[in-house]
């Protein structure tokens, strides 16, 4: 093999991992934990979304958590923003990217945004629009959900999603995503659709959200690896799970992920005694709610050496 690339974990525990737990965390314990993750080689974090307060209580400090992270040095500080009017939050805020999401199941789109996936693409236009306009330079990523499968519609067409793929960068987008939020994904699947959207996209494709509902996650980013895909989202704790669907685990764990491709000798900058200490803050900031991951359990080898 030759030298490997190095490889970028974002952090969406803030976010996506607290978006479905009720107990609202404190601000506090909030800026303890992005310093902490900080601290163990994180350079990107997803550290809220500009979603209205009431539909979202647990991430109504966003632009707070925003103006911390712009203080660590070197790091991105990355936003979710639903539609245009959060995608203005994030610029005002100053963060240096912007998620917005945009579902490939058009059953799931409706449900949830209340939006075709045209209409989604439409909003893309407006937030570049937007963006340049203010001349700033945030950059705007599009995450495609229900990219490998949906609850609601069930299969979801490939060819769709590589129109969608197309139409965001059309409409703006500077970078995008597949993600598997429901743990529909499959190894095989998740290779084929990423060589086929690298293959248009180039490295605009560049980041992989899996899921470890059904116990794939690690398997499908590692066939994301093998696809190409060098950034990847990740949760401290596996946390993120499904509101619909109680107990079940959620994001692939950000110490799993770090193991895994530090026993592939791919760098990631993380450190795992730095992981493991502040998995275990986040297990009381979170107050009960179940973590996830595997390698917690058996901890870590005794004749470690170094392989951060
Ligand atoms: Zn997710």
């Amino acid at each position: 093999m030759s030298i490997p690339s190095p490889l970028i974990v974002r952090e969406v525990g803030l976010r996506d991992g607290l978006q479905s737990i009720t107990r609202v965390v404190p601000t506090a314990d909030k800026l303890q934990w992005l310093q902490a993750a900080y601290g163990t080689g994180l350079r990107e974090i997803e550290v809220g979304s500009f979603v209205p307060a009431r539909l979202l209580p647990q991430l109504a400090d966003t632009a707070e958590l925003v103006a911390a992270a712009l203080r660590l040095p070197g790091l991105i500080t990355s936003v979710l923003v639903p539609n245009l009017k959060g995608a203005q939050a994030a610029l005002d805020s100053g963060a240096h990217r912007m998620l917005l999401p945009l579902s490939a199941s058009r059953a799931h789109s409706l449900a949830n945004l209340r939006r075709r996936p045209d209409e989604v693409v439409a909003e893309v236009g407006r937030i570049r629009a937007a963006r340049d306009a203010a001349g700033s330079r945030c950059l705007i990523e599009v995450g495609i959900s229900t990219a490998f499968g949906c609850t609601i519609q069930g299969a979801v067409a490939e060819g769709e999603v590589l129109r969608l793929v197309q139409a965001v960068l059309d409409a703006g987008a500077e970078h995008v995503g597949l993600a598997d939020t429901v743990g529909f994904a499959n190894p095989l699947q998740v290779a084929r659709l990423f060589e086929r959207g690298l293959s248009i996209a180039g490295h605009r494709l560049n980041c992989g959200h899996f899921h470890d509902t059904r116990g794939l996650g690690l398997a499908n980013v590692y066939a994301a690896w093998q696809a190409g895909v060098r950034r990847f989202d990740a949760s401290m704790g596996g946390i993120g799970g499904c509101p619909h669907a109680p107990g079940a685990s959620g994001n692939v764990a950000t110490e799993d992920v770090a193991w895994l491709f530090a026993g592939m000798g791919v760098p990631t900058g993380l450190k795992f005694e730095a992981l493991m200490a502040l998995r275990g803050r986040v297990a009381g900031w979170v107050g009960g709610e179940p973590l996830h991951g595997a390698i917690w359990r058996a901890g870590l080898p005794r004749t470690l050496q170094e392989i951060e």
